[in-house]
């Protein structure tokens, strides 16, 4: 079975190619068929990964994978949440959203600083499909009040796994695809699809 990634991120899609390998499902990429993304306007992961396994349906007239991810805080009352790109007001701004995240949590007691990324995976047949494969992961962690660490992206140096004893910028990148929120989903998703 052929199914488009619809991501233009091709790290991601790297990850799923992998994810695959040996199945008898193909990973495409939706930069073939279609060169825009579409505008995240749900409330929850779960609408925003419909939307665009939805709009990736209908660009390619194939069966589709999309996700949506975030870093959730309870203390925060749930935030950064589904805005995590775009928490400090520009979309892609880490730095700026991890600014806004540090002095939104200055005066959070060290009990109340427990966080969690979030992954949404969905899959959908066509366009109409009423009844989409879900799978849903999270990866918990600890905000930390200074960033530490260069590797990953976006908040990884301020969340810190207690297992570890580091932060998830501390991580190389091959341990942090085995553990990642979005590894758990891929092996739920792919338990479902396969
Ligand atoms: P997306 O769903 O991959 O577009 O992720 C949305 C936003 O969530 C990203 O821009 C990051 O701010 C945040 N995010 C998602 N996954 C991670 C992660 O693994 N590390 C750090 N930040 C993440």
């Amino acid at each position: 079975m052929k199914i488009v990634l619809a991501s233009h991120n091709t790290g991601k899609l790297e990850e799923f190619v992998h994810l695959f390998t040996g199945t008898n499902i193909t990973m495409l990429p939706f930069l073939d068929y279609c060169d825009e993304g579409i505008e995240e306007t749900g409330l929850t992961f779960i609408e925003n990964a419909i939307l665009k396994a939805r709009y990736g349906c209908q660009k390619t007239g194939l069966p589709c994978i999309a996700d949506d991810s975030g870093l959730v805080v309870p203390a925060l009352n749930g935030a950064p949440g589904i805005y995590s790109a775009r928490y400090a007001g520009t979309h892609g701004d880490m730095s700026a959203n991890i600014e806004k995240l540090l002095y939104e949590m200055q005066h959070v007691p060290e009990t109340k600083r427990q966080a969690y990324f979030q992954c949404v995976l969905v899959f959908m047949l066509n366009e109409d499909d009423p009844t989409p494969v879900i799978a849903e992961a999270r990866w918990h962690g600890i905000i930390t009040h200074n960033q530490s660490g260069h590797c990953g992206h976006g908040y990884d140096p301020v969340v810190f796994l207690p297992q570890k004893n580091c932060t998830v910028a501390q991580l190389s990148l091959e341990e942090k695809n085995k553990l990642s929120h979005r590894a758990q989903a891929m092996k739920i998703l792919m338990e479902k699809l396969c």
